[in-house]
């Protein structure tokens, strides 16, 4: 998981703002978050969620009870429902089981100014277990009202020349479309997909986003196929631990070939993930 700032490891707030690209800001948006409800935290010499908890485990599952994922339902951004239903009714009872319960809501730059509105009182008195962290590209969109009440992070100010041939865009692209095809695709189409993942070869930076943003298309899946009460096939999850193993493999300076390969071929289904 990502390294987070020194500004997000000070006393805990209540409400943040986390402004970057997507990969960054989702990157350590779901560290954080992630870190907050660990339960080894307190006895944890190092900013980092421990893994081996219930409560990580449960994140790494993709279904933490007390972790929430706020988007828009409309296409003009997240409306004054979206806030009411899933928010502020959600902040009124206490956590299911972990320290905090805690909002994640991408995309905040696209809250509509009412929604912000219904927002404002929940922050400005919040529940001692509530945690707020909006994602966004930019602010400029947020009143300054909402803004006052929030712990503003700038992320990814340092300047990064050796990723700036691999934008996230086509990372993202290359992570939907492997997360959304990969169980159709044969032998050699699947070897030929290892092809693209080579230029992040050369950078440990740019392997853990795509890793990451892998990891978060199979959980959005699973998010959404819980959103509407579908069945959520284990599979999926397994998924997501294939992914997770691979980032640790590579952080730890395994073979990258092998390693993508692997992973690959466990999830197309043509090995078995064991
Ligand atoms: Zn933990």
């Amino acid at each position: 998981m990502a390294e987070f700032p020194v500004i997000l490891r000070g006393t805990v707030s209540h409400a943040y703002i986390l402004v970057g690209g997507f990969s960054d800001r989702l990157a350590i948006g779901y560290a954080f978050a992630k870190w907050l409800n660990c339960q080894a935290k307190d006895t944890c010499l190092t900013n980092q969620a421990c893994g081996l908890c219930l409560s990580c485990r449960v994140f790494e599952s993709g279904n933490h009870p007390d972790i929430f994922n706020v988007t828009g339902t409309k296409a003009t951004g997240i409306g004054v429902d979206d806030v009411r239903d899933r928010i502020v009714s959600q902040m009124a009872t206490q956590p299911f089981k972990y320290k905090y319960k805690i909002f994640i809501v991408d995309k905040a730059e696209t809250l509509t100014p009412a929604a912000q509105n219904a927002l404002l009182k929940t922050i400005e008195e919040p529940a001692p277990y509530g945690v707020f962290l909006f994602l966004a590209a930019h602010a400029h969109t947020l009143l300054p009202t909402l803004l006052s009440r929030c712990v503003m992070v700038k992320l990814g100010e340092k300047a990064n020349t050796s990723d700036s041939n691999l934008p996230d865009k086509e990372a993202q692209a290359l992570a939907d479309e492997v997360a959304l095809t990969i169980k159709e695709m044969d032998v050699l189409e699947v070897m030929a997909l290892y092809r693209r993942f080579e230029p992040y070869k050369e950078s440990r930076e740019s392997i853990a986003n795509l890793l990451d943003m892998l990891y978060l298309s199979f959980a959005r899946r699973i998010t959404q196929a819980v959103a509407k009460g579908e069945e959520v096939h284990h599979i999926w999850y397994d998924n997501i631990a294939v992914v997770q193993h691979t980032k640790q493999v590579l952080s730890q300076n395994g073979n990258f070939q092998l390693a993508i390969e692997l992973m690959l071929l466990k999830l197309s289904g043509m090995k078995e993930n064991t």
